[in-house]
């Protein structure tokens, strides 16, 4: 399996996905919105564009289908209760499917709502795994719902799903905001020596050359997976104080993801 990340350089900060098989160079192409972007670094790798993943029915992620389809006859894939709002979906995908790229390639379908009720997040059957998480998981934060999501389930994706995949697995997120995300969980945890050294980085990184963290690293930098850290608690109580001495996972999770909406 070939991975070629993609910076959009837009306002949103876009990261796209090229996945290839390096027996056919066959690709598939997730959340293609710069999709010319994507055509162009395709064929200079000699990969054809078989295929598209939209990880959610949002246009930052949907709004290059029909540009890319036009170009290379790709078949568009996405969560078949995504599959109406965007239009134009050869497959509808549920949890559990498994898309073939080429001959090497096999992504597993994982339906992880929160971010929409309607999201996919790939993950790779590799060694180690690579998870293709749109806007569910970004690296050191957690996507807003703010726009047809439910921070409730948005938790139980993370506790249910994500945080039981392997500490090897590797992050692809649909948007860059490492630095800004790092800003969030120190704010929550000053003393998180791990996520200064890492800010330090990305306030002088290149997006286009931005570090790929593993799920490991994610518990340890991410606060939206350090729910029952007693530093995170004691600085959310300032703010909420009626989640009390000892609130579980889930009202910490929810409180952050509202703290980091106007955060
Ligand atoms: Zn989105
Ligand atoms: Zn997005």
């Amino acid at each position: 399996m070939l991975i070629e990340r993609i910076w959009s350089g837009n306002s949103l900060r876009n990261f796209h996905f090229l996945i290839a098989c390096e027996e056919s160079g066959e690709a598939l192409a997730v959340d293609p919105l710069e999709w010319r972007m994507c055509l162009e670094l395709a064929r200079e790798r000699g990969w054809q564009i078989t295929q598209i993943l939209n990880t959610h029915e949002h246009s930052d992620h949907t709004g290059g289908n029909a540009g890319l389809k036009d170009a290379t006859g790709a078949k568009v894939a996405a969560h078949e209760r995504a599959a109406a709002r965007i239009g134009g979906v050869d497959r509808g995908l549920k949890a559990g499917d498994v898309i073939r790229v080429g001959r090497s390639v096999e992504l597993e379908c994982l339906d992880t709502p929160g971010h929409t009720l309607a999201h996919i997040c790939l993950l790779s059957h590799t060694d180690p795994p690579a998870l293709f998480c749109g806007d569910t998981l970004f690296n050191a934060g957690a996507g807003n719902c703010y726009n047809g999501g439910n921070p409730e389930a948005l938790y139980t994706t993370f506790v249910t799903q994500l945080a039981r995949l392997p500490d090897e697995t590797r992050v692809y997120p649909g948007h860059e905001y490492l630095a800004r995300n790092l800003e969030f969980t120190l704010d929550r945890e000053p003393g998180n020596a791990e996520a200064a050294e890492l800010l330090a980085a990305a306030r002088r990184h290149d997006p286009a050359a931005a570090v790929v963290t593993t799920l490991g690293r994610e518990k340890r930098i991410n606060t939206f997976f350090r729910l029952q850290n007693p530093q995170v608690i004691a600085r959310l109580r300032e703010k909420f104080p009626e989640i009390g001495e000892r609130p579980d996972a889930k009202a910490v999770f929810v409180k952050l993801r509202e703290l980091r909406n106007r955060w």
